[in-house]
């Protein structure tokens, strides 16, 4: 079963203006300026409500971690506490956010393939539930933290599937030249595990993989998955020790325009997990927990940018730029991997498109295209643009490039908007700079 974006999405539209989140998006933006990130709160509940249908609820001892780096802020995360779910984190400050929003520890995983010694020290002293080792000098580091602190650490090893993934090369993460795991060579890996298994103070959990993201297809998540379990079987008989939980990563794909397909969970899952099931039982082995890390599929399509248009330049015969007030510095996305987007002028969303034009960003590069070749109707100078679908790694990759604050960002509720993120001022930009 496959959805495509206009079955998911019948766009809300009143007298004209687009809404989200039952909000006017025209009076939010007249309100609370422009660019602006704008979440339907419900929608990513039903994202979450959906991976509880589909996995939580369908099969014993599981877990989902949302992989925070898509969109890590205090009130995001404790939408994710409150639903029950756990936490990816792969910095000292995505990790600094968590406890800030009082994260229980036991439900972090900490993922990253160069986890500083602060960092590392940083988590172990919170107490979360997974470190997810990366990297051969780890182990080690891991180990002495511990000692010094006291502490003992819950250890995973993320490896490298080797396996090639139908998405764009930018973002896989599973074939073997890859900067992430560590690589399946046996005089690598157990010599790894057996320190592990030696040091007083970790234990060992098992394995985790991550082969990419923004896939429709599942052959590389279940090619991956065979992996693991090879692993899990090699471990047990090699050291009669029952490996006690896998991680599936995340990866899941979204729609981002009518070409994109958006697969259910299940698509993915249920192979997945009848995969594990049919392994498990013809090796005696027991099948562990199993963990997922869906980012993307959690808050893109939850997210719009709302931005102001300003220049309009007409190259009779070649090309319409129409200008929006924002750009790469608030979606670095489409000069980053030439990701594609969609969408509508939010203040007439009723009027019929005139006109293909291409969308572009106020920073100085040419690449701060967003959007080329999109119909519209005619447009003018303080009409409001929205883009569909920027609710990952949208806000979490914006950056002050040509000094452009960070905007602000609005949970929308049936029909009630809320500032969870404040926009960044001048002042703010600055404040770390020393006059001379
Ligand atoms: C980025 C990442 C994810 C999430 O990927 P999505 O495509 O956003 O679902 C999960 N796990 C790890 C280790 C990652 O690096």
């Amino acid at each position: 079963m496959r959805k495509v974006r206009e079955e998911m999405f019948p766009q809300q539209n009143k007298n004209g203006h687009l809404y989200w989140g039952n909000c006017d998006t025209v009076a939010l933006a007249q309100k609370y300026g422009t660019p602006l990130y704008v979440y339907d709160e419900n929608l990513i509940l039903k994202e979450c409500q959906a991976l509880k249908d589909d996995f939580l609820d369908k099969y014993p001892n599981t877990r989902v971690a949302y992989a925070s780096k898509a969109f890590n802020t205090i009130a995001m995360l404790q939408l994710i506490k409150d639903a029950g779910l756990s936490l990816d984190v792969v910095s000292g400050g995505e990790l600094y956010t968590a406890i800030a929003a009082d994260f229980p520890a036991a439900r972090i995983e900490f993922n990253g393939n160069n986890k500083s010694v602060a960092e590392l020290e940083m988590a172990i002293d919170y107490g979360v539930g997974r470190i997810i080792v990366d990297s051969l000098q780890e182990v080690a580091l891991i180990q002495q933290i511990c000692q010094q602190l006291g502490k003992k650490a819950h250890i995973m090893f993320r490896i490298t599937p080797e396996v090639d993934v139908k998405t764009h090369a930018f973002i896989s993460t599973g074939q073997k030249d890859s900067k992430f795991g560590i690589p399946l060579e046996p005089a690598v890996l157990y010599p790894q595990i057996e320190k592990v298994f030696q040091a007083e103070n970790l234990e060992f959990y098992g394995f985790h993989f991550h082969v990419g993201s923004q896939l429709s297809d599942n052959a590389a998540h279940l090619a991956a998955t065979q992996v693991a379990l090879n692993l899990m079987l090699e471990v047990k008989k090699r050291y009669n020790y029952q490996v006690k939980e896998l991680n599936f990563g995340g990866g899941f794909g979204v729609c981002y325009t009518k070409e994109d397909i958006r697969q259910p969970y299940r698509y993915f899952l249920d192979p997945m997990m009848e995969l594990t099931a049919a392994f498990c039982l013809e090796n005696d082995l027991v099948r562990p927990e199993i963990v997922i890390e869906p980012g993307r599929s959690i808050v893109a399509e939850a997210g719009i940018t709302l931005h102001t248009i300003g220049a309009i330049k007409e190259l009779p015969g070649l090309r319409k730029y129409v200008s929006i007030d924002g750009g790469m510095t608030d979606n670095i996305r489409p000069g980053l991997y030439h990701a594609q987007y969609t969408g509508v002028v939010a203040n007439k969303v009723d009027e019929k498109p005139t006109q293909k034009v291409t969308i572009s960003g106020k920073a100085c590069e040419s690449t701060d295209l967003l959007i080329k070749d999109l119909p519209v109707p005619d447009v003018c100078a303080g009409d409001i643009f929205a883009t569909f679908t920027t609710g990952a790694y949208g806000y979490s990759m914006a950056s002050n490039y040509n000094k452009l604050p960070i905007p602000a960002v609005i949970f929308t509720k049936d029909g009630q908007a809320e500032v969870v993120v404040k926009r960044q001022t001048y002042a703010q930009m600055i404040q770390n700079e020393v006059k001379r």
